[in-house]
């Protein structure tokens, strides 16, 4: 039998959280008294992340691990838990608990109502820096801003899906996943729960500054051609400002007779817009990089192994490892 709910927990050098989230998740699944399973998937953790999972597994059937041969991201690593869940509802949950599955049963009962996709909605963000709540509302802003799809703000990855969805998703062809982003643009009936970010039960943050920097051009790129139309409008309005420039230039030279010195306005200029043209071109390139991974088709994540839930029959068969 399949169960009824599916937990997927990206984990990634968790050691000192995942047995309070295990402990938690259970309680509450419990309490919801239908057929669960814990989809835990250990981003290639180099501590004892995998061995204190693997632990739970040998007590608890509703218990299952995929292990990354390395660390391939919080996405591949929502991806992989998408691929393998068999429930018919796929809920994804962050492993520090600063998503609370106290919530878990609001967003079931939302989805027994008939939505599709009840997404969590941070009404507040605890103990996280003020750097990064300003950055977060910044980037959910700007990329709305910037696509034709209708991404709702201030959304992580916190959310139930229901089985349509997620096989909707999983039959998208990309490999370069913003999953909330995915989730929005497949549509069907969506709602929002609002919730309070909690802190982070232990542990710190896997998402240093580098890699939150890459997660946004990730997020843009895959979701808007704005950059790039900005590169246009850029070259264009600099084409008319020199052209315009020109003549004022030609007209003094022929009718006036005012030095012409200016290295320095020449200078200014040239700098300028070397600098615009460079940018321009690191646009293109991001662009053109994520053309080429996407056309290398290398499987977005590896399984080296999976523990676990033997005592569970499946009708579907489990997809190879990266089949995707
Ligand atoms: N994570 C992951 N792989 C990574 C980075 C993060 O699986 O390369 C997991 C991490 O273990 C956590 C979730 O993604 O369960 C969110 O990460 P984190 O809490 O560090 O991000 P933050 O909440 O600070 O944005
Ligand atoms: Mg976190």
């Amino acid at each position: 039998m399949n169960p009824t709910y599916s937990i997927i927990i990206p984990a990634y050098n968790e050691e000192e959280v995942v047995a309070e989230s295990y402990a938690r998740l259970t309680r509450v699944m419990q309490g919801m008294g239908e057929p669960y399973e814990l989809l835990f998937v250990n981003d290639g953790s180099r501590d004892g992340t995998a061995r204190i999972i693997a632990g739970f597994c040998q007590g608890d059937s509703a218990v299952r691990l995929l292990n990354f041969s390395r660390n391939f991201g919080h996405m591949p690593a929502i991806s992989a838990g998408m691929d393998y869940a068999r429930g018919q509802a796929v809920i994804v949950i962050d492993a520090d608990l600063q998503d609370p599955p106290e919530v878990l049963p609001q967003m079931a009962a939302k989805w027994k109502e008939g939505y599709h996709v009840v997404y969590g909605k941070r009404s507040k963000r605890k103990g996280e820096s003020l750097f990064k709540k300003a950055t977060a509302k910044l980037f959910y802003r700007l990329l709305r801003a910037m696509t034709d799809v209708d991404l709702p703000l201030d959304t992580g990855e916190f959310r139930l899906i229901d089985r349509r969805v997620c096989d909707a998703v999983n039959a998208l062809p990309e490999k370069n996943r913003y999953i909330r982003g995915l989730v929005s643009w497949v549509g069907f009936r969506q709602i929002a729960v609002e919730y309070e970010r909690q802190e982070r039960f232990a542990g710190v943050t896997k998402y240093p500054l580098r890699k939150m920097l890459a997660f946004a051009m990730d997020a843009i790129a895959s979701f808007s051609y704005k950059p790039l139309k900005l590169a246009t409008s850029l070259g264009f309005i600099m084409s008319l400002v020199g052209f315009v420039y020109m003549l004022v230039v030609f007209y003094q030279a022929v009718f006036t007779d005012r030095v012409i010195t200016g290295w320095a306005s020449t200078m200014v200029v040239i700098l300028l817009s070397q600098g615009i043209v460079l940018m321009i071109l690191g646009i293109v390139g991001e662009y053109l990089g994520r053309v080429y991974e996407e056309l290398k088709n290398r499987p977005s994540y590896i399984i080296q192994e999976i523990i676990g839930g033997e005592h569970e029959t499946t009708d579907n068969p489990l997809p190879e490892p990266g089949e995707r």
